[in-house]
């Protein structure tokens, strides 16, 4: 375990989550980092920055963000390279929804070097059913961006937003068949970073069905950190 402790090390910490879309990680990683003192790495609020400041990078990926298409591999590790060499991440950071593919995971390895064990990588689990109930159920307010779900955290009235009133729709992401293509695309090209990782870094199972506070004191216990 002792490579896991790293506040006894003086190591940065780097932690990665993966699992399907549905399972939390978000949630999660926003938790931990707060808890933690490091910066949460998003890959989407990190390009919205990276184009609205207009780095050279910032500049390269805006045509992609503007077309709705997916930003390179090599670009988006450039621009994940270049965001954790910033002060803040002196200390470590939790990364949120990168690496999503083998190349990305490659270039990250390459990028962070030294030993690859100061990484843990939280893989979530959780049954497929239940991703498909809890994104199926979201709902989002177009006009003050706060989010619902029709089980687990329904609006006081029916289909309105308890802030402001506005009528609650629900994202494209998350419609049926969308959601199952989701899925389907992270068992291509997401599922295969778990056998990458074995062996690579420290990889922590985390069972994703279960209350949110249970989920988060098993992050903490697997990094040793108190609660
Ligand atoms: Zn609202």
């Amino acid at each position: 375990m002792a490579d896991a402790n790293w506040s006894a090390r003086g190591a940065a910490v780097r932690v990665i989550f993966l699992g399907p879309p549905g399972a939390g990680k978000g949630t999660q990683a926003a938790r931990l980092a707060t808890h933690l003192g490091v910066p949460k790495i998003g890959t989407g609020e990190m390009l919205r920055t990276a184009t609205a400041r207009g780095t050279p990078l910032g500049r390269q990926a805006h045509p992609y963000m503007e077309a709705g298409n997916l930003v390179p591999d090599d670009l988006l590790v450039a621009l994940v390279r270049e965001r954790i060499a910033e002060a803040d991440c002196a200390r470590g950071f939790v990364l949120d929804g990168f690496p999503r593919t083998l190349p990305q995971a490659r270039g990250l390895e390459e990028m962070a070097g030294g030993d690859p064990r100061a990484w843990v990588v939280f893989d979530f689990e959780v049954p497929r059913d239940v991703l498909m109930l809890r994104l199926s159920g979201r709902r989002w307010c177009p006009s003050c961006q706060a989010t619902y779900h029709v089980v687990n955290d329904p609006p006081k009235r029916d289909d309105l937003c308890d802030a402001c009133g506005t009528a609650l729709v629900q994202r494209e992401d998350d419609n049926e068949s969308v959601v199952a293509h989701r899925l389907q695309e992270y068992d291509e090209r997401t599922f295969p970073l778990i056998e990458y990782y074995r062996g690579r870094a420290r990889m922590v199972r985390v069972d994703g069905n279960r209350p949110m506070d249970a989920v988060f004191r098993d992050l903490l216990h697997a990094l040793e950190v108190p609660a």
